[in-house]
């Protein structure tokens, strides 16, 4: 199964991408993690994202495809994947179903949390003082949102074409929003057994 999280930063996609592994046996393949890796480690990739992840700016779409399709490779067993923050271009979509396609497989569903933006910028302020991640200053947040609905946004018209996009209340409690997901889950399911 492979399902992606959709929504704005701080939508909550992290959060229930770990309900998921837990509860689905799903591999979540989060590329802001594997970014801020690469900077952890100092790697030259790191170096290469550092500042443009600070400034809240997009990776280059060769870099995180790259990622991605690494990390599918390197995971032949696993039962799905749950991407969380990829694909967010249209680029990067459709390196994604030309990956999945190659291996027999394709997207069953994308689930969009929505949440208001007033709220997004709550969660980032509550986020920076509990994890202090430096791309969550206002500043960069505004560029992070922005870059969202221009670039990322337009991919919801693209999934929606293809009849998979499913839309949950991100401004629920998380374990309603946990709920909303597993109720889309069991209806993509249900609908592949038929
Ligand atoms: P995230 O943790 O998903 O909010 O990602 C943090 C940062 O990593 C983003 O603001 C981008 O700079 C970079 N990033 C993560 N995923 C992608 C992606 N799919 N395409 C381009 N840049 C990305």
């Amino acid at each position: 199964m492979n399902i992606i999280l959709f929504g704005p930063p701080a939508a909550g996609k992290g959060t229930q991408a770990k309900t998921l592994v837990e509860n689905h046996g799903l591999v979540q393949l989060s590329t802001g993690d594997m970014l801020r890796a690469a900077v952890a480690s100092g790697s030259e990739l790191g170096e290469r994202v550092k500042q443009i992840m600070d400034r809240g700016d997009l990776v280059s779409d060769d870099i995180v495809i790259a990622l991605i399709e690494d990390r599918i490779e390197s995971s032949p067993d696993a039962a799905g994947f749950i991407y969380d923050g990829f694909p967010r271009t249209v680029p990067q979509a459709e390196a994604l179903d030309a990956a999945l396609t190659k291996r027999d497989m394709g997207i069953d569903s994308v689930i969009r949390l929505k949440v208001d933006d007033a709220a997004l910028m709550e969660r980032i302020k509550t986020r920076f003082a509990e994890q202090g991640r430096k791309d969550d200053n206002p500043d960069s947040f505004k560029v992070r949102l922005d870059n969202y609905n221009e670039q990322t946004a337009p991919l919801l018209p693209y999934y929606a074409a293809q009849g998979k996009l499913a839309e949950v209340d991100g401004m629920r409690a998380i374990e309603d929003v946990s709920a909303q997901i597993a109720d889309v889950l069991d209806m993509v399911t249900n609908a592949a057994a038929c």
